[in-house]
């Protein structure tokens, strides 16, 4: 069997961080069984579905590098739908029901009263033709339920869960489509996962309900349902679901100058039983993955970790996988150097400033000037050679008897303008002789 997933987003927003666990979860199984990645568009509702959202859904998915085999989108599909509901009809599983929003709601609050669970009571089954054609009369448009089969339980092992069951006696049928004649979720998805050869669903544990009933519409559909996997949410540092996380993206992520092979690391391991480790590639979370060992408590998401775990991976950045995104002129040696200062990449440009100069040097006492101006001739006299730093510091230790900081810190001050940063050993010679006596010169003026 091949296995096939799909991320379905609805294109009404874009894409959050417990989205795209979803969506990686989704790719990384594909990818691990050797199968295909469906991204399926939910734009079934047309007026708070937007372009730019399937544009900006499309876009964050490659730049995570979580790219779809293939895509669908519902909108495409009503006349599949409607097929398809004709049948339901036809096997009498779905039956029009005509309450208005209000007075559902009056149910539901009496049966809450009563202390009952807010079910549907089923009325509309029991419409006899002329009800029905008073209400057709008074202009009243019909929605659509799914009828539960009460008589068969529902239970499915789930790739995290476990063992499920669910009493569909307990159940409300699940409207399915509106007077408008819109489409709820439901029951478009079901006949998308069949008719796309869907293998495994995997999303979020607040979906579990939806699957109760969308296994009975499996079967009514004529289909075996495919296997589920629903992960604990995501959460945030406080233990809580955040309206943080809700708004935190990918464009937050780049704003704060993220990689995506942070990202991924992080959202790969968060909530299961395997460490958090800084990997710039993916195949060895690839090769790791397995719903085993997903957990079933809650997965904190934590932006100081994902600070941190940025920060190593960008350390282990080769100058092929960031070339393209350095300042001109900055080559593999000069990013070997300045890489390991680095929080993220956007450091680079101040360290390659630091190179290139020009560089602002503190007012230094004077006998720190006297001491740069000795450095300065010491520079200029000596010979070329690969340990430059080492052979000036050496002879100005024996021409001036500093040792330790008073030696190295007005010279990394005069050369970079800062106290602290790379190897001066390796620093040195990407400033080059002719720069760096020019900053000594100006260091002891
Ligand atoms: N569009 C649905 C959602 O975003 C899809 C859920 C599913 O994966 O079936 O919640």
């Amino acid at each position: 069997m091949t296995i096939k997933t799909r991320f379905a987003p609805s294109p009404t927003g874009h894409l959050h961080v417990g989205n795209i666990r979803t969506a990686l979860h989704n790719w990384m199984f594909a990818k691990k069984e050797g199968g295909t990645f469906l991204l399926r568009l939910d734009d079934t509702d047309a007026e708070r579905s937007k372009e730019e959202y399937v544009e900006a859904i499309r876009a964050d998915l490659a730049w995570l590098g979580l790219t779809a085999d293939e895509e669908q989108r519902q909108s495409a599909r009503f006349d599949r739908y409607e097929e398809q509901l004709e049948k339901l009809k036809a096997a009498g599983r779905v039956y029009p029901a005509y309450e208005t929003a209000q007075e559902l709601d009056l149910k539901r609050k009496i049966q809450l009263g009563r202390g009952k669970p807010p079910i549907y009571d089923r009325a509309a089954m029991d419409l006899t033709a002329e009800q029905i054609s008073a209400f057709e009369a008074e202009g009243r448009k019909p929605h659509w339920r799914f009828q539960l089969d009460h008589a068969t339980p529902i239970t499915w092992t789930d790739r995290i869960r476990g063992d499920q069951h669910f009493d569909p006696a307990l159940l409300s049928d699940p409207v399915i489509r509106r007077e408008d004649g819109s489409w709820l979720y439901m029951l478009p998805s079901a006949i998308d996962d069949i008719d796309m050869g869907i293998t495994h669903v995997v999303r979020g544990e607040d979906h579990v309900a939806n699957t109760a009933v969308q296994i009975q519409m499996f079967h009514a559909l004529g289909a075996e349902p495919p296997e589920f996997a629903h992960e604990a949410l995501l959460v945030g540092t406080e233990g809580k679901l955040s309206k943080r996380l809700g708004s935190l993206g990918v464009s937050s992520f780049r704003e704060k100058h993220i990689e995506p092979q942070a990202i991924v690391a992080l959202l790969a391991r968060i909530g299961t039983s395997d460490p958090v480790e800084p990997v710039t590639e993916v195949e060895p979370l690839i090769a790791t993955f397995d719903f085993a060992r997903f957990g079933r408590a809650p997965a904190r998401f934590d932006e100081e970790e994902l600070a941190q775990l940025n920060q190593k991976i960008v350390h282990l950045l080769e100058y092929q996988d960031v070339k393209s995104r350095l300042p001109d002129g900055m080559d593999a040696a000069a990013w070997d150097v300045i890489r390991p200062n680095l929080h993220d990449m956007h450091d680079v440009d101040q360290w390659w400033q630091v190179v290139t100069g020009p560089v602002s040097v503190p007012d230094m006492p004077a006998e720190d000037r006297e001491f740069l101006a000795i450095a300065h001739k010491t520079l200029e006299e000596l010979e070329a050679s690969d340990d430059l730093w080492k052979d000036l510091t050496g002879a100005l230790k024996e021409a001036t008897g500093r040792k330790g900081k008073p030696l190295f810190m007005p010279l990394r001050q005069a050369l970079t303008g800062l106290d602290h940063g790379p190897d001066m050993n390796a620093l040195l010679p990407l400033i080059g002789k002719e720069a760096a006596l020019a900053r000594l010169a100006t260091a002891s003026a």
